[in-house]
């Protein structure tokens, strides 16, 4: 097992990495950004280090100031959480360089997934199957991108190959609007992630956002902990999640499930990822890979029983995974909502101090946060404050549950995006099942 573990991250992330860490022994350090010296995960760690002022490119960003803290407290291992360094593989590799673990996938698994367009091609050749597309990079050759645009059917999307966060793509409806399109994309990709490498695919007009989680070791085993649909986005970005998804048949998912995990073994996978699909008429789409742990992955462990975070470090250490796939039961459905910091109707970040907290509890209910009375939300990074997550032997049982967590709590001094969920988990659409990736959009459109 890891000795001692740096968490390079904060917020509710940290917090659960440090939890586990110390359920298994393992001596923590919290590296921190001035300002964050009351999150909760730095006041119950072993260790703590300040890495730079509050400004993140200064401190969770900067590479070398998070090795030296590693360095100075001795420290084993470092686990990124999600976001900031999480997928950058320059920072993996001056970890392991720097003779530290870095928990998570090998450098080179983070740069070939990083790249959408040789993920794509990865996956591919592993059997994953993929939206219909240019396979590859386009160039300056507008008749031949208009050819290709043809022979795939409009619509189609232009994504950038360094894309994320929902950023760098144009949907292009017809030929006249294509080579205008490929350019700004290109322009646009250069200057957001230094690279301007653009690829086209079919725009999916009705899917829903269906992503599978793995685990695997690096030691020739891998296994899927079933799938999560987080169709509920607003700009690209998640507000609910759920597992399993809902109404996808047997049959398909099983499909999917084996060749996730058989990708994972081609590609020597180690650590915890995420294939993410669009699913439409009955068929998944691989659109891309996360190769860290994600902000919705406690709805899995619900359904499972089973510690991802646990695992990752396991992996870190160099043992072989816990469980095989038969140890892996799913019962019952979990549901997320992700709790921000922001006005319920403009959407617009509302820091500041928690005047009055009240958490909800009971059979079922789990909260992720690193909030407490007092605490106040600093204007500096992602609006998410807390993660209620419900449980239930069915879908309508974790969602009577979540609408009462989401009836007792309370959070007062900020605004937050509560009223937004407690209204989307009585929506009809929604309580049924199997919404789109454009119906919460559509749904605040029509106020
Ligand atoms: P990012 O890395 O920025 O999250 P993704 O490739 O995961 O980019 O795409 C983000 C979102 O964009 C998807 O969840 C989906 O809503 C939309 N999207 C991406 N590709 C397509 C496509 N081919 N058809 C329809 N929607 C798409």
């Amino acid at each position: 097992m890891l000795e001692k573990v740096l968490v390079a991250n904060r917020g509710e992330i940290a917090l659960r990495i440090l939890r586990t860490c110390k359920e298994l022994g393992i001596k923590t350090v919290a590296a921190y950004a001035k300002g964050d010296e009351n999150q909760m995960h730095v006041r119950l760690a072993d260790e703590t280090v300040c890495i730079g002022p509050a400004c993140a490119t200064d401190s969770y960003l900067n590479i070398p100031a998070v090795i030296s803290a590693a360095e100075v407290t001795d420290t084993t291992a470092i686990h990124p959480g999600y976001g900031f360094l999480a997928e950058n593989a320059d920072f993996a590799e001056q970890v392991e360089r720097s003779g530290f673990i870095f928990i998570g996938p090998r450098p080179e698994t983070i740069r070939l997934m990083g790249d959408k367009v040789s993920a794509i091609r990865a996956m591919k050749k592993a059997g994953i199957p993929t939206v219909p597309g240019s396979n590859g990079p386009l160039d300056d050759d507008s008749q031949r991108n208009a050819q290709l645009a043809q022979a795939i059917g409009y619509p189609v999307i232009i994504k950038a190959a360094g894309g994320g966060g929902g950023k760098g793509m144009r949907v292009v409806h017809e030929e006249q609007a294509l080579h205008n399109a490929i350019s700004l994309t290109k322009n646009e990709a250069a200057s957001a992630f230094g690279n301007d490498t653009v690829y086209l695919e079919k725009y999916l007009e009705n899917p829903r956002h269906v992503e599978i989680q793995v685990l695997a070791d690096g030691q020739g085993h891998a296994v899927h902990l079933g799938d999560r649909d987080c169709s509920l986005q607003r700009h690209h970005q998640k507000v609910v999640e759920e597992a399993p998804a809902p109404g996808i048949p047997e049959s398909r998912r099983q499909e999917i499930y084996d060749a996730c995990v058989q990708a994972c073994l081609d590609t020597d996978y180690r650590g915890a990822g995420t294939f993410e699909f669009l699913y439409q008429d009955g068929k998944f789409y691989f659109i891309e890979m996360n190769t860290r742990i994600q902000v919705e992955h406690p709805v899995s462990e619900e359904i499972t029983g089973f510690d991802i975070v646990r695992e990752q470090l396991r992996i870190a250490g160099g043992e072989p995974l816990s469980v095989s796939q038969e140890d892996i039961t799913f019962r019952g459905h979990a549901i997320e909502c992700r709790i921000n910091a922001e006005d319920p109707r403009t959407f617009m970040p509302s820091p500041g101090q928690i005047t009055w907290l009240h958490m909800p509890g009971g059979l079922g209910v789990r909260v992720e946060s690193q909030l407490y009375q007092g605490y106040t939300v600093p204007p500096f990074y992602d609006s998410m404050i807390a993660k209620l997550i419900t449980w239930g032997c069915d879908r309508d049982t974790a969602l009577a549950r979540m609408r009462n967590a989401l009836d007792e709590l309370i959070i007062q001094g900020i605004r937050t995006n509560t009223a937004l969920h407690q209204d989307l988990v009585r929506d009809a659409e929604f309580v049924k099942g199997g919404v789109s990736i454009h119906y919460l959009t559509r749904k605040l459109e029509k106020g």
